[in-house]
């Protein structure tokens, strides 16, 4: 989601003249787009861009900003730990980045900041003085991280590629109206707004006609989409609504989601799989415990049976669907117990991969408070324990797909290797195989599995 956001911003500035640098070095503004999610995240986020504020040694004009999720919960007190920061912009106000870093940007080259004492003149932000001494950039101070209606409208161009494009994301909504005992996104990202459809449409649609076969539709809860604004038509939900408007479009080969959540995943959606085609066989489905009582106490509100019960249904839908999934372990108060029901879930299930995250906390969350905290020693053993068990059962629905025929979406030169191409499986698999990329990429191709590390599949196209 992140990296969406931050390609609509990038967008906006190509938009109106600016370019992207290769390195921050040669950059005007610097912009880092933060997450809250893990305190990790944040840390590398303040580190860098305190390593950054060098930069303005040689060239005083460069404009520093924060914007996403952590600017939007720590607001003005960034100033206080990064000097050289000029600009916090919250998570509902990505459109308006450009504005701001162009006009401190404009101020400084006109002045050169030579008016000691010069000031903003913008009435959009709460603090707007341009702190200077001796005469010497500091930081401008602007901050805005307000609440906007019809924000979640503004996230909808793409940066055009030089290359041709296979995948794109689209962000079809923001916020979440749940509240995780863990989690910060519904103080970051506010409340659930959906797109209208036909926005979302016309987005996909433009995208298709520059290339790009596969979407992946976004949103914190994807499957509660426009439940709030959207009434239900035939009984089937917005989500699925919007599933099946998607899917019309000509010239669209796969769709993806992410990610979905127990809650409000009804029988409307398992059905879409088995009806629309395009609807890859892959679904990212956070699970994060499967004890209830951490259900309970991380406040997801359903029960482990539940859960297994639609990973059931949905895989009597697509009998070749791919699960992966989220695990938090180590949450205040899990036991040998409770750990061990989250991987009994983990077998149960046959996830094809985990995202495993260690426990930390969050400032502001409720679980930051609870007692029963884990020590690190039981929190890293734990999550070694567990990646161990994903490794096998990774290893073991990979080793399936050998010697057998998978179409593959090329999306070009593979990241590790670019002397190769790269693609994925409707599992959402990746693939590597030779090949022309000039002719290759954006087209789905038959792969002929041959070898696999346990994570990534190699193969050669059957006849291209
Ligand atoms: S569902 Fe829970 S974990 Fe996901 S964004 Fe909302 S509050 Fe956070």
């Amino acid at each position: 989601m992140n990296e969406r956001d931050s390609e609509q911003v990038a967008q906006t500035f190509s938009e109106r003249g600016y370019t992207l640098t290769p390195t921050e070095q040669e950059a005007d503004a610097i912009l880092i787009n933060t997450c809250s999610v893990r305190d990790q995240a944040e840390q590398k986020a303040l580190g860098k861009m305190g390593m950054m504020g060098k930069y303005r040694e040689q060239r005083d004009h460069v404009v520093y900003g924060f914007m996403g999720c952590m600017a939007q919960s720590r607001g003005s007190e960034l100033f206080d730990r990064i000097p050289h920061l000029d600009l916090v912009v919250g998570t509902q106000k990505y459109h308006r980045v450009f504005d701001y870093v162009d006009s401190i940007l404009n101020r400084r080259l006109e002045t050169r900041m030579d008016e000691v004492g010069a000031e903003m003149t913008t009435t959009r932000v709460e603090d707007e003085v341009i702190n200077t001494n001796n005469g010497k950039v500091i930081s401008a101070r602007m901050v805005d991280t307000e609440e906007e209606v019809g924000s979640q409208n503004t996230i909808r161009d793409h940066v055009p590629r030089e290359n041709q494009q296979a995948t794109a994301f689209v962000s079809i909504m923001q916020g979440c109206n749940m509240r995780c005992s863990f989690c910060i996104v519904p103080d970051t990202r506010g409340k659930e707004r959906g797109r209208p459809i036909s926005d979302i449409v016309d987005e996909v649609k433009a995208l298709v006609q520059k290339g790009v076969k596969e979407v992946t539709l976004l949103g914190q809860i994807v499957n509660l989409y426009g439940r709030t604004e959207f009434p239900k038509v035939d009984g089937k939900s917005p989500f699925v609504q919007l599933l099946e408007a998607v899917h019309e479009i000509e010239g669209l080969h796969r769709i993806r989601f992410t990610s979905p959540h127990p809650i409000g995943y009804r029988d409307d959606l398992v059905e879409a799989f088995t009806y629309l085609p395009k609807l890859c066989s892959h679904i990212h489905f956070p699970m994060q415990s499967g004890s209830d009582r951490m259900l309970k106490l991380m406040r997801r509100p359903y029960k482990n049976e539940k859960f297994l019960a639609i990973c059931d249904k949905m895989k009597a839908a697509r009998p070749d669907l791919a699960i992966t999934t989220d695990i938090i372990v180590g949450f205040p108060g899990e036991t040998e117990q409770d750990f061990q029901d989250t991987v009994d879930c983990m077998k149960h299930v046959g996830f094809d991969n985990s995202f495993i995250f260690r426990y930390s906390k969050r400032k502001d969350t409720p679980a930051a408070e609870m007692e029963d905290q884990l020590d690190e020693k039981t929190k890293e053993e734990r999550n070694q324990y567990l990646l161990k068990v994903q490794e096998e059962l990774t290893f073991a629905k990979n080793a399936k797909f050998l010697g057998t025929i998978q179409q593959v979406l090329c999306e070009g030169p593979s990241k590790s290797n670019k002397s190769r191409l790269s693609g994925r499986t409707s599992q959402n698999k990746i693939v590597i195989f030779d090949g022309d990329a000039d002719r290759m990429t954006g087209e789905l191709i038959d792969i002929k599995i041959e070898d696999s590390t346990g994570y990534t599949l190699y193969g050669t196209p059957e006849i291209y």
